[in-house]
């Protein structure tokens, strides 16, 4: 329902949270966060109002980094509760993914990731873009590229927000049939699914087109279609007042 992703020299989990705060008004019925930090990636996530995930975080802190994602969910496909919560992982917990809209074709990847050995903890449809975003990275070592293969293969509604471990500094997203936005500011970069989450810090922003992927860095922002081809942005300001 609600995503946010940063990249930069803040503190990702503190963007991340104050970004869903920011877009508390959607409504939702879960919310999770994941930081790459250490090497390694760490997540939490709880069902019910941001207060539990707060409440959560403040019992086990989460290493500090620079990169992160977050998200607040409207369960479509599995009932609210902690392991539907996102951000999904896959098995290696090396991967996290937070999604808004409904992967119609999950049923399919997910009997086709059993098969290849994949254990899903969840009844979701989007825990399946974890998993083969995993394998897509450990064929390609790319996590744009990734991402582009990954949604070559999905259909439905989908705005994907995605990191990885092996691919520090680094936050990419993905769009079809459902909004993201980029916010480009001084070394850090937004994803969100709406420009409300970080018209604090930034109010350069870029609407990622249909089908395309971004690939957000501290010094920059890349925007291809799924097939790889670069895209042409549209940069805009976002001159509305946020606080009204
Ligand atoms: N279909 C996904 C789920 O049920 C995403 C829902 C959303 O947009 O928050 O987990």
């Amino acid at each position: 329902c609600g995503i946010v992703g940063y990249v930069g020299g803040q503190s990702a989990l503190d963007v991340v949270l104050a970004g869903l705060k920011r877009l508390e008004y959607r409504g939702y019925d879960s919310a999770g966060v994941a930081v790459l930090a250490d090497g390694g990636l760490a997540a939490a996530k709880k069902a019910g109002k941001l207060g539990n995930l707060e409440k959560e975080l403040a019992d086990r802190p989460l290493p500090a980094g620079g990169t992160g994602i977050g998200h607040t969910r409207w369960a479509t496909h599995g009932g609210p509760t902690d392991a539907n919560a996102h951000p999904h992982l896959d098995n290696a917990g090396r991967v996290s993914v937070v999604h808004n809209g409904i992967i119609e074709n999950f049923a399919a990847l997910r009997a086709e990731l059993a098969e290849r050995g994949h254990e899903l903890a969840s009844e979701t449809d989007t825990e399946v873009v974890a998993h083969l975003l995993a394998e897509s990275f450990s064929s390609c070592g790319d996590l744009a590229e990734a991402m582009r293969q990954v949604c070559r293969r999905l259909e439905g509604a989908f705005t994907l927000v995605a990191v990885h471990a092996d691919a520090p500094d680094v936050v990419v997203g993905a769009r079809r049939n459902s909004p993201l936005v980029v916010g480009v500011g001084e070394e850090e970069a937004f994803l969100a699914s709406d420009v409300a989450a970080f018209i604090a810090h930034t109010r350069e922003a870029i609407e990622l087109g249909q089908d395309q992927v971004v690939e957000a860095r501290r010094d920059g922002v890349t925007v291809t279609d799924f097939d790889g081809a670069p895209a042409e942005v549209r940069p805009y300001h976002v001159d509305w007042d946020a606080s009204a």
